[in-house]
């Protein structure tokens, strides 16, 4: 058994490799400039896994939520050439695992990330529209240009209680991809100094 500590590291990491990171851009050649949106979650249910007997396959779909959610099915995680994809129908499932498994002794199950076959995907596609329309919207103060967003963050906040800068935002950056006007926007997060707690000098 691990210690509590280097469990802790290991479900961090698991959420870190299953991320979905959603990028969408939208270009504006009227005005030639590029309006880009980008959302960052951790639901996902992205897995993949070598499947060796029709248990370990229903087990694998209940985990990945099966049939909302569509599976891929394929010789080996290596080899793309005998592939099944969008299976959302359980029959045929079953039937795909027999039929691969016949002919070559080994089945790997994943999951489909294409965006019609995964609702979680789909959901945070969404999240990422609304940051996007919600940019298109945003209109530059000088020249009225849209896409006026954030394009840099500065850190540096300070110590509430030795004022030293720490690693939190201290303001956000808006430069206009058609005027250059630069705005600074300070303390984004309503608080102008930062805890102790994340402190490299209080709590290091
Ligand atoms: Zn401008
Ligand atoms: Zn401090």
């Amino acid at each position: 058994m691990l210690p509590a500590r280097d469990r802790l590291l290991l479900i961090h990491l698991f959420f870190f490799v299953n991320a979905d990171d959603e990028f969408l851009i939208f270009i504006d050649r009227l005005n030639n400039i590029e309006i880009v949106a980008r959302k960052l979650s951790t639901s996902t249910n992205f897995n993949g896994k070598k499947i060796h007997t029709q248990k370990e396959l229903i087990e694998f779909a209940v985990e990945v939520n099966f049939p909302s959610h569509a599976i891929i099915l394929r010789k080996s995680k290596e080899d793309f050439t005998d592939i099944h994809k969008g299976i959302t129908d359980i029959e045929i499932l079953k039937n795909t695992y027999e039929h691969l498994y016949s002919i070559h002794q080994s089945v790997y199950a994943e999951t489909d990330m294409r965006a019609m076959f995964n609702p979680t995907r789909m959901k945070v596609i969404e999240k990422a529209v609304e940051k996007l329309v919600k940019k298109i919207k945003s209109t530059c103060p000088h020249c009225q240009m849209p896409g006026f967003g954030i394009t840099d963050a500065k850190k540096g906040l300070k110590c509430s209680l030795c004022g030293s800068p720490t690693n939190s935002v201290h303001s956000y950056i808006y430069v206009c991809q058609h005027c250059r006007f630069t705005k600074e926007e300070m303390y984004p997060h309503e608080k102008t100094t930062e805890d102790p707690t994340y402190c490299d000098y209080c709590n290091p």
